[in-house]
C-alpha cells in the first residue's frame, strides 16, 4: 500500500478495524482491543499496544499511518494557554490550542490547512486554502492535547484554522469518532463547531441531529459592514444565516452563539451593538465578544472603553454576553498567527 493511499490509524471506524482484523486471520476480539487502544487509551503507536501479538502490531504499522503529526513548537502564555504548532506528514502545519480556565479545559482544533474564506482580519485566511484536514488529523490534534494535559478536556471547539463546514465529511467523521461511545465517547454537547456563516454547511450539520453547539462568526450586524470583513465568494447574507440558525435550533434544540470580533472603527459603534442585540434577541442567541487581537492586517483592537460600552448595551437588552478573556493573546492567539509566523521564518518565542 503506498503511503498516499494509507489511512490514518485514528480515523478507522469499527467496521474497518473488524474487516482488517478478519483479513489478517486474527480472532475477532482483536478488533475491540485495537479500537480500545486507539480511542479509549489514545495510543496510536502499534508497538505500545502490549496485548497484541507482534505480527499484528507490525501489520498495523505497515498498513496504516499511525502517528501523522509531531509537535514542532509549543508557545505558552503566563495564563496557562498553550498553542501547539503541529507539523503534518506532508510538511504543512496547523495549530491547536489548549485553553485552561478555573472550571474547565478547552481544546481548540483546526479543520483545514489555511482557509478559503479569507476574512480580511485573519492570518489563517491570508493565503487561502492549502488543503482539508482528514478526520484522523483532527482526532490526532485532540490526542496531542490529551497527552499534554494527561486526560480528556471538558470542551472541544472547532475554532482553529479553517472553515470546518467546508470540510464537512471529515469534520462529521471527526465528530463521530470523538462522540460515539464505541470510539472516544466524548459528549456532543461539549463540542462546538464554529462557522463563518456557511449556510449550506449549517443546514447539513443541523440535519445530523447531533447535540453539538454551533457558533456563528457574525462579526457584523448588517451586510454592508460584514462585506468589509469577509470577501464575497463565501459570504452569505445575514438573513440567510439567521434562517439557517433557526433551522439549527429547531433540529437540535441547541442555543446558537454569535461570535463577534470587535474591530476599532469598523463594527464597534453603539448602533452596531443595538443591531446585534436585536438579532441576538430574535434568535435567542448568546453573544461572545472577542476584542480583535492584532495580526498583520490593517485592523485594530478598540479601546477598552468602547469594548465595555458595547458589552453594556447588549447586557441592557438582556442578551447573554461574554467578553472572551484574551487568553493566549501573548501567544499569537488569533487563529493562524503561529502558523503564519513559521511560514515566514519568524521564530516563536516562549513568553
Ligand atoms: S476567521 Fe475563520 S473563517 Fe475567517 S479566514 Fe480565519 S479561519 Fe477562515
Amino acid at each position: 500500500m503506498s503511503a498516499a493511499s494509507k489511512q490514518l490509524l485514528c480515523s478507522l471506524t469499527a467496521d474497518e478495524v473488524k474487516t482488517w482484523v478478519a483479513a489478517h486471520g486474527a480472532p475477532a476480539f482483536r478488533a475491540s482491543q485495537i479500537l480500545d487502544w486507539i480511542y479509549k487509551k489514545r495510543i496510536i503507536t502499534p508497538n505500545l499496544m502490549s496485548n497484541l501479538p507482534p505480527d499484528l502490531r507490525l501489520a498495523l504499522s505497515e498498513d496504516f499511518i499511525c502517528v501523522s503529526s509531531v509537535i514542532e513548537s509549543e508557545v505558552a502564555a503566563g495564563d496557562g494557554t498553550s498553542k501547539l504548532l503541529l507539523r503534518l506528514r506532508d510538511g504543512e502545519a496547523v495549530e491547536m490550542v489548549i485553553i485552561p480556565a478555573p472550571d474547565r479545559m478547552t481544546f481548540c482544533l483546526s479543520t483545514q490547512v489555511g482557509c478559503p474564506v479569507q476574512c480580511r482580519f485573519c492570518a489563517s485566511g491570508a493565503d487561502g486554502l492549502v488543503r482539508n484536514l482528514d478526520a484522523g488529523e483532527m482526532v490526532e490534534q485532540f490526542f496531542h492535547g490529551c497527552a499534554k494535559i494527561g486526560g480528556l478536556p471538558d470542551n472541544v471547539v472547532f475554532m482553529g484554522i479553517g472553515e470546518g463546514l467546508l470540510n464537512f465529511g471529515n469534520l462529521e467523521k471527526a465528530i463521530r469518532l470523538l462522540c460515539d461511545s464505541e470510539y472516544v465517547g466524548f459528549g456532543a454537547r461539549r463540542i462546538t463547531v464554529s462557522t463563518s456563516g456557511f449556510v449550506p454547511g449549517m443546514r447539513q450539520l443541523a440535519d445530523l441531529g447531533r447535540q453539538v453547539n454551533l457558533a456563528v462568526s457574525l462579526h457584523a450586524a448588517d451586510d454592508a459592514t460584514r462585506a468589509a470583513l469577509i470577501p464575497d465568494k463565501l459570504r452569505y447574507p445575514i438573513r440567510e444565516i439567521l434562517d439557517a440558525c433557526e433551522y439549527y435550533r429547531e433540529k437540535t434544540g441547541r442555543m446558537i452563539t454569535f461570535e463577534y470580533t470587535l474591530i476599532d472603527g469598523i463594527n464597534d459603534k453603539s448602533g452596531d451593538a443595538e443591531k446585534l442585540a436585536a438579532i441576538a434577541k430574535r434568535m435567542h442567541a448568546k453573544v461572545n465578544l472577542i476584542p480583535y487581537n492584532q495580526t498583520t492586517a490593517d485592523f485594530h483592537r478598540p479601546p477598552d472603553k468602547v469594548i465595555r460600552n458595547f458589552q453594556a448595551i447588549l447586557e441592557r437588552c438582556d442578551i447573554q454576553v461574554t467578553l472572551r478573556m484574551e487568553k493566549g493573546s501573548k501567544v499569537s492567539a488569533a487563529c493562524g498567527q503561529l502558523r503564519a509566523k513559521h511560514a515566514s521564518g519568524e521564530h516563536s518565542k516562549q513568553e
